[in-house]
């Protein structure tokens, strides 16, 4: 496997999931090396997501993908610690509802985009529709190979829009998936995580790898850019998905607003 990887697979070019290796760490050999930049990104992370929240002008959307035990809420859990919640929601993208269904895809994802002022975090999210859905085969071929477009013209809106998106696909390897599956069967605490059902799913890897990479090359845009996110290793996932959110804030150019004139001269009355 190549020492260097990029983060960001080039725009229009088809993107090959062999290609990246789920257990690169860069230029990082231990956690310990990665903690305290971490710790750094989340300082900045709070500092600059108060300004987002004061100027309430810019919105951030995160899309968390990854296959079962892939790291979705390990992500948001370790990520977003320490973050004003009231600046910040979550949404967890489920099979959808009989009312769901009964609209086009993205009726559901869209009441959920954050507005001015937030960041939105999505625990799966409108490309589960080109993904379980085109390799369980919930709908015909023809109505999942226009979702692609659909899906482009919709982040292009939200982008026009003031919404800045960052798409992670958090990259394991099956024999990952495996050892955090068996974990989840030992510890107690963490049977309701597992469900059967995901070993079908599982069995199924080689399909949904060839769905996520149309995703990944036919979704991946200047405008809401995909990131490869090697996995394998909690602490670099997490670094690395830091590293991004606070670049990205820090290029939004964000200020206070204006206070109120002659603020100095105000006199609290007893
Ligand atoms: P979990 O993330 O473990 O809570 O599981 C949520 C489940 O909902 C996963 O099996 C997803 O594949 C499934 N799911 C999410 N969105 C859709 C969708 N649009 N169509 C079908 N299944 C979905
Ligand atoms: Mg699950």
């Amino acid at each position: 496997m190549s020492k260097q990887q990029p983060l960001r697979p080039e725009i229009g070019q088809p993107v090959h999931l062999d290609d990246y290796d789920p257990d690169y760490t860069g230029d990082y050999d231990s956690k310990h090396a990665a903690k305290e930049q971490l710790e750094h990104n989340r300082d900045r992370m709070r500092e600059l997501q108060e300004v987002l929240y004061a100027e309430d002008k810019h919105a951030l959307l995160i899309v968390l993908q990854a296959m079962d035990a892939g790291g979705k809420d390990g992500t948001i859990r370790h990520v977003m610690r320490g973050v004003n919640p009231q600046g910040v929601r979550v949404t967890s993208f489920k099979v959808p509802t009989p009312e769901e269904l009964d609209h086009d895809f993205l009726w559901r994802i869209h009441q959920h985009t954050p507005g001015r002022g937030e960041i939105g975090i999505f625990n799966r999210s409108h490309y589960e529709d080109v993904l379980v859905v085109r390799v369980e085969k919930l709908v015909p071929e023809n109505v999942w190979q226009v979702r692609y477009d659909h899906i482009n013209a919709f982040e292009q809106m939200l982008a026009d829009s003031g919404v800045t998106i960052l798409k992670f696909y958090l990259h394991i390897s099956k024999a990952e998936q495996k050892e955090r599956f068996q974990a989840r069967l030992d510890d107690p605490t963490k049977h309701w995580k597992f469900s059967r059902g995901d070993l079908t799913v599982r069995a199924k890897w080689d399909r949904y790898m060839a769905a996520y990479e149309n995703a990944l090359t036919r979704c991946n845009t200047e405008w809401a850019p995909w990131h490869i996110v090697p996995a394998n290793k909690k602490w670099y996932r997490n670094l690395v998905i830091s590293n991004v959110i606070v670049e990205t804030l820090e290029h939004l150019d964000m200020h206070y607003p204006e206070a109120e004139p002659d603020l100095d001269t105000v006199v609290i009355p007893d």
